[in-house]
């Protein structure tokens, strides 16, 4: 989640280009990086090279390749290596043998208590990192990781993880070069949701939104982007290519999607339940260029769909 949303950070960039200009001046290494990490690759999101460019932002590293991975298996204090052909942790490491030897000091970036990235300096030559340092990287990597959960709270809904409200009504700010393309946005309200709250209690209903949200986020196709936006309100914003029609693959989209919702068993005191949909659907730029009218409109169709019997979806039409 926390990769895909980077280029959502409106502050993250600022600050992490603060913070390393600031390791710069203090610590006398050639690099300075900040990287987010998954089990399978590092991806540098940020980074300052005082002269060779060893590592640069938007730069992809096989994880097994990065020394971020021992600072993951170190815990949650900073890891410091002077000199990388002395330490047992990176004498046979295999980007050892591909640079030759170097120093490198990394502090983890936590978020919930689990590391998603390193804020890290590194060089081709060993370094003598002084106490102070250490200090200074620890506290800069704790002011980017409140930076980043401060981020994802904007733009996240706290019970599906899903986009929020505010993320779907500035996307468009968001995504500035994305102007020109077609879009589908579909208003997704929950059908009798209230008879889970009503008779299972208000958690049972927060875990039918729950596995509604994993539902959506599984079905729609990878570039969609997924919200809550209220209660039982759901927003998917198709981005169908420009070889596919857009009417075609949106109606195809959200019939899946109506399909997989409503004949996903939910179980509830070891019996199973269901749960369908009513889906109102408007089109960028065809119905409007402003989102907060696409989504008036999406919502007005959508009631359509719950007049007409609800599990079923409705086109937005001026008259
Ligand atoms: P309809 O088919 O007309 O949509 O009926 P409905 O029962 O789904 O009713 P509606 O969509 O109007 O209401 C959604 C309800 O969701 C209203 C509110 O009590 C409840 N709700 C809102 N937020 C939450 C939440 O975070 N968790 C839970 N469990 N319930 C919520
Ligand atoms: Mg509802």
């Amino acid at each position: 989640m926390i990769q895909q949303d980077i280029n959502y950070f409106k502050n993250l960039d600022s600050i992490a280009k603060e913070v390393l200009t600031l390791l710069a001046q203090s610590i006398g290494v050639n690099t300075f990086f900040l990287s987010i990490l998954n089990p399978i690759q590092s991806f540098i999101i940020k980074s300052f090279n005082r002269n060779a460019k060893l590592i640069c932002e938007g730069d992809i590293i096989p994880y097994n390749m990065v020394y971020c991975k021992l600072v993951v298996e170190n815990g949650l204090e900073p890891l410091v290596i002077p000199n990388l052909k002395e330490h047992d942790l990176t004498s046979g490491h295999p980007a050892t043998k591909f640079i030759g030897n170097g120093c490198f000091m990394g502090a983890p970036l936590i978020n919930e208590g689990e590391i998603i990235g390193t804020l890290c300096a590194f060089d081709i030559k060993p370094y003598d990192f002084k106490e102070y340092d250490l200090i200074l990287i620890k506290s800069l990597a704790a002011l980017i990781s409140q930076t980043i959960i401060l981020e994802n709270g904007i733009i996240r809904d706290p019970l599906t993880g899903l986009y929020n409200r505010h993320f779907i009504y500035n996307y468009f700010d968001y995504q500035k070069d994305k102007q020109n393309d077609e879009m589908a946005i579909l208003y997704i309200d929950l059908d009798h949701f209230k008879f889970f709250n009503d008779s299972f209690g208000h958690d049972a209903g927060d875990e039918v939104i729950k596995q509604a949200a994993g539902c959506l986020l599984q079905t729609v196709p990878g570039d969609s982007h997924v919200a809550r936006i209220g209660g039982d309100e759901f927003i998917v914003l198709l981005h169908p290519s420009h070889c596919e029609d857009l009417m075609k693959s949106t109606q195809q989209s959200a019939e899946l999607l109506l399909n997989h919702l409503s004949t996903m068993p939910i179980q509830i005191n070891g019996n199973d339940h269901f749960v369908s949909a009513s889906i109102g659907i408007s089109f960028y730029p065809h119905n409007g260029t402003k989102m907060e009218s696409l989504l008036t409109k999406a919502d007005r169709t959508m009631y359509k769909a719950k007049e007409s019997g609800r599990k079923n979806i409705q086109y937005y039409h001026p008259l």
